[in-house]
C-alpha cells in the first residue's frame, strides 16, 4: 500500500513492521524479525535477554576506514485505540490509511515513532548500494516505558564512537543532546482506621482532561487530573476518609483521569459535600480554557 512512498525501500520496511506486534514489552516477535533478517542476509547479529538487536555491517569498498557509525532506534511502539475499536494489538497488524501527506493508521497509533528509525537501518542493512563505513545499528526495546531497553546495553559489543538516535521530532534537524526524565517511586504509609457510627460513600470522578506528553505539551497548562483530585480531597481534610485512589495511565503522559472513593463522616455530610461540589466547581473553571471537555462527578453509592 505503501509503494507510493519514498524513498521506497524505507516505506516498504515501514509497511512489513506494522504487521509486526511490537508494542512496549512485547518485541519478541519484532525482535526475531530482525534476528531473522540479518541471519538471511548474513549479517553479524547480537541479542540481548532485553531482546535488544545488534545488527553489523561491513564498510563499503573503499570506506573501511571511515570511523564506526551506530544507528539507534527503538523497537516498541505506544499502542492506543479508540474506545470503540476492537484492534487487538498482540495479533492484528495495524491498518494503514493515506490522507493528504500524512500516513496514519485506522483507529490505532501509527508507531512511526519509531517504527520509522527501524526501517530507515533495514533499509540501510539491505541496500547493496548505499555507501558507507562499518556500521552498527542497534534496536533497543521498552523505549515509552523509560528506556529499560537501551539500559541493558553494553558496549562491548559495540565499536563505533558515533551514535545516531533516530528518534527527533523535528524534520530535517539533527539535535545535540537529549530531554530527561525521571521516574520516582515514592511509598507512604497509610493508617487506617475503623469507622464508627454512620458515614455516607461517594464516587468522585474526574475525566476529560487534554492530557498530552508530559514533555511536549507541558508547558499548555493543561490540568493534570492526579492533581485536581488531590486539591478536591485535601479541600474536605476534617471529615472526609478516602477509600481508594487511582489515576493516570502512562508515565510520560499527563494524566486525563482519576477516581477516588470516599466517606464522609460526622453529622452535616449535606454542607460537606456541597462544599466539595464548590471546590470541583472552582478546579474545573479554572481549567475551562486548557481543558474545556473536563468533567466532574460526585455520586454517592452503597458500600
Ligand atoms: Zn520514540
Amino acid at each position: 500500500m505503501l509503494e507510493e512512498l519514498k524513498p521506497h525501500e524505507v516505506f516498504r520496511w515501514f509497511e512489513e513492521i506494522t504487521r509486526i506486534p511490537h508494542c512496549s514489552y512485547k518485541e519478541e516477535k519484532l525482535s526475531s524479525f530482525l534476528v531473522e533478517f540479518a541471519k538471511e542476509r548474513k549479517l553479524e547479529w547480537y541479542q540481548d535477554e532485553k531482546k535488544n538487536v545488534i545488527i553489523k555491517k561491513r564498510a563499503s569498498k573503499g570506506k573501511e576506514k571511515a570511523p564506526a557509525v551506530i544507528l539507534q532506534g527503538h523497537m516498541d511502539m505506544v499502542c492506543e485505540k479508540l474506545a470503540d475499536s476492537n484492534h487487538n494489538f498482540d495479533t492484528d497488524p495495524l491498518e494503514l490509511a493515506i490522507e493528504e501527506d500524512w500516513l496514519r493508521a485506522n483507529n490505532t497509533t501509527l508507531g512511526g515513532d519509531d517504527g520509522i528509525a527501524v526501517s530507515y537501518m533495514l533499509a540501510i542493512l539491505d541496500s547493496g548500494e548505499i555507501q558507507h563505513g562499518p556500521l552498527e545499528c542497534l534496536f533497543t526495546t521498552s523505549e515509552e516505558m523509560g528506556m529499560e531497553g537501551a539500559f541493558a546495553v553494553t558496549k562491548e559489543h559495540l565499536e563505533g564512537k558515533y551514535l545516531f538516535n533516530i528518534d527527533g521530532e523535528v524534520e530535517g534537524d539533527l539535535l545535540v543532546g537529549c530531554s530527561g526524565g525521571i521516574v520516582i517511586t515514592s511509598t507512604h504509609p497509610i493508617e487506617k482506621e475503623k469507622v464508627l457510627g454512620e458515614a455516607k460513600s461517594f464516587r468522585l470522578k474526574l475525566q476529560g482532561l487534554e492530557g498530552g506528553h508530559s514533555g511536549q505539551e507541558i508547558h499548555k497548562s493543561r490540568g493534570n487530573s492526579i492533581k485536581c483530585i488531590g486539591r478536591i480531597l485535601y479541600s474536605e481534610v476534617e471529615n472526609l476518609r478516602i477509600l481508594s485512589l487511582k489515576g493516570g495511565s502512562k508515565h510520560n503522559a499527563i494524566p486525563t483521569n482519576s477516581e477516588a472513593e470516599f466517606l464522609l463522616l460526622g453529622e452535616n455530610t449535606e454542607e460537606v459535600l456541597e462544599k466539595i461540589h464548590q471546590k470541583a466547581e472552582e478546579i474545573r473553571k479554572e481549567y475551562s480554557v486548557s481543558d474545556p471537555n473536563f468533567e466532574i462527578t460526585i455520586e454517592s453509592w452503597r458500600l
